[in-house]
């Protein structure tokens, strides 16, 4: 396909605002595409290479300014090109007020002179532009950027314009290529959308789907090298977990950089962006190679550790998170560990449609360390016990996810939750408590708590978790000398002490007095400066539970 030809297409669809039409005429252009196909397919939304390609164009808008003042001919300078620039505030308008072509140069004569440009040769060029390296490759840059505007006519130079300097801004995202992938081709939708899910490649997902239809899609499997979009968690509370999944597979939120790790003759490392780190963390590569002998793609966290292999803030990741100098110096200094907590790929057979846990068993069957502990459970106190014990060993949280759920990538979707923290916390009066139990029998447990009703208390919920032993200890002490009433292991105290409380929401219960409880009431502190009649009262959790 011509280069002229696109540009003209891509007028016509900037025009476009409605969805379904822009949709219609990039399928238009797909389908009359032929060997340009997959270039157009990325070029449409701006990207010069694929998403999972790592090759980066490197040219600032100086370079093109100077480019284009190049092209236009002996008396425009950059200046004039940045000037028109102020007064359109868009390149690519700048781009096509010019007349270009008359020029002589290096490289105006190295691809065919007059012949008209094809999209597959643009794309060659930007290719060869980026693999300039090293001394002199601004020049190379600069001449093969000169070659192609000379070439230009002023639509086409508008396209080009936008295209290097990532702003093309046509209305066309993704999702258009998708949906005109499938329209153009007449595919199902959803193969579309899972090929690109796993290739990241338009190019590639446009071609198969136009020459080998739905079976082509299909077949697009995993391949080493090539990342696949991560799958994403939502924000999530444990009663929402608990009645979508029934059991639930509670993990520790690691805070650290996201990675994906494919080991295969060589071991790469890419980002959750699918940038390849791979230079930056060499333990992580060095931890792989001595473990793996077989083709696999790891999902999992890069965290950063102390001598003793306690997690260190996220900030300390960053120090070695894409770092390009100073690896060796600096790793010296922060040392980062993988946290591997799902298995896309192993020994062959990708595994994006098996359920998580048999995700999870074979990567422990793969990694004896650096795996995350998954564990199950099926109701909110075993739940709390594991985000307390996260927390308490420095983790950011816990992920709760579904134990049969398939890796689906790119999705922010149900089947992972990240726990979302108590939104808001209540002040209640501690009405009662629960002697505890085994090693804790000489502490109270679980502490009744109310809020205030008129003169008197209404119960609200029972608060267990969020104590540790030591503020539990503490905790009796400050409540013994309350105790009104005492039966088996249960007490009433005089209303004197009030707990801040935090919880994921309110519902209408039978269980307590007030005629509501709180969901997965956590201990959050003493409210030493209020008394009982500063507690919450029933109204305010009345409108809480309305909300
Ligand atoms: P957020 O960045 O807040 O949206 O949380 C999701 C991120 O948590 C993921 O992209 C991972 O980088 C990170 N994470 C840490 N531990 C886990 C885990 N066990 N499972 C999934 N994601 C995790």
């Amino acid at each position: 396909m011509e280069f002229a030809r696109l540009a003209d297409r891509a007028d016509a669809i900037e025009a476009e605002s409605a969805d379904l039409e822009t949709v219609a005429l990039v399928a238009d252009l797909l389908a009359e595409a032929g060997e340009g196909l997959p270039v157009v397919a990325r070029f449409l939304q701006g990207q010069v290479f694929p998403a999972h390609d790592s090759t980066k164009l490197d040219v600032g808008p100086a370079l093109v300014h100077e480019t284009i003042a190049r092209a236009a001919g002996h008396n425009v300078t950059a200046d004039d090109v940045e000037d028109r620039l102020a007064d359109v505030g868009e390149i690519g308008a700048v781009a096509a007020s010019y007349e270009f072509g008359g020029q002589t140069g290096l490289g105006a004569f190295t691809r065919g002179g007059d012949d008209a440009l094809t999209v597959g040769e643009v794309d060659e060029e930007l290719r060869a532009l980026a693999a300039a390296e090293g001394t002199g490759s601004e020049d190379t840059k600069r001449d093969a950027l000169f070659g192609l505007f000379n070439r230009c006519s002023p639509s086409e130079a508008k396209l080009l314009a936008r295209l290097v300097l990532g702003e093309m801004r046509i209305g066309v995202g993704g999702g258009t290529v998708r949906d005109a992938v499938a329209e153009a081709f007449d595919v199902p939708l959803e193969s579309v959308e899972r090929a690109l899910q796993v290739s990241n490649d338009y190019g590639l997902v446009a071609v198969r789907a136009r020459d080998d239809g739905e079976a082509g899609l299909n077949a697009i499997d995993l391949q080493l090298g090539r990342p696949v979009q991560a799958m994403l968690a939502q924000a999530g509370t444990a009663t929402e977990a608990l009645e979508a999944f029934g059991e639930v597979v509670v993990e520790t939120k690691y805070d650290g950089a996201r990675v994906q790790v494919h080991h295969g003759d060589e071991t790469r490392v890419f980002s959750r962006n699918m940038e390849e780190v791979t230079e930056a963390l060499p333990e992580i590569v060095e931890f792989v190679d001595a473990r793996l002998d077989a083709p696999t793609i790891l999902d999992g966290e890069v965290v950063a550790v102390d001598d003793a292999g306690d997690p260190l803030p996220f900030q300390e990741v960053l120090t070695r998170f894409r770092r390009k100098h100073d690896v060796e110096r600096m790793r010296e200094s922060v040392a980062v560990e993988l946290r591997a907590f799902d298995c896309l790929h192993a020994d062959g057979e990708d595994l994006l449609d098996a359920s998580l846990s048999e995700r999870h068993d074979r990567l422990r069957d793969l990694l004896d360390e650096g795996v995350s502990t998954l564990a199950v459970a099926d109701d909110a106190d075993a739940i709390a016990a594991h985000e307390e014990r996260a927390l308490e060993a420095g983790h950011e949280g816990i992920m709760l996810k579904n134990p049969e759920s398939a890796y689906t990538p790119g999705r922010r979707g149900k089947n992972w939750l990240k726990r979302k923290p108590d939104v808001e916390t209540l002040d209640c009066v501690v009405v009662g408590a629960e002697w505890g139990e085994g090693r804790r029998a000489e502490l109270f447990g679980t502490f009744r708590i109310a809020v205030t009703d008129g003169d008197g208390y209404a119960t609200v919920g029972k608060v267990a978790t969020g104590v540790t032993d030591d503020q539990l200890a503490e905790l009796t002490e400050r409540l013994e000398p309350y105790v009104r009433t005492s039966s088996g292991q249960d007490v009433t105290f005089v209303p004197e002490v009030v707990f801040e409380v935090g919880y994921e929401e309110i519902q209408s219960s039978t269980t307590y007095g007030s005629g509501y409880a709180l969901r997965f009431p956590r201990f959050v502190a003493v409210r030493e400066d209020a008394s009982p009649e500063d507690a919450d009262s029933l109204n305010r959790v009345r409108r809480l539970a309305d909300r």
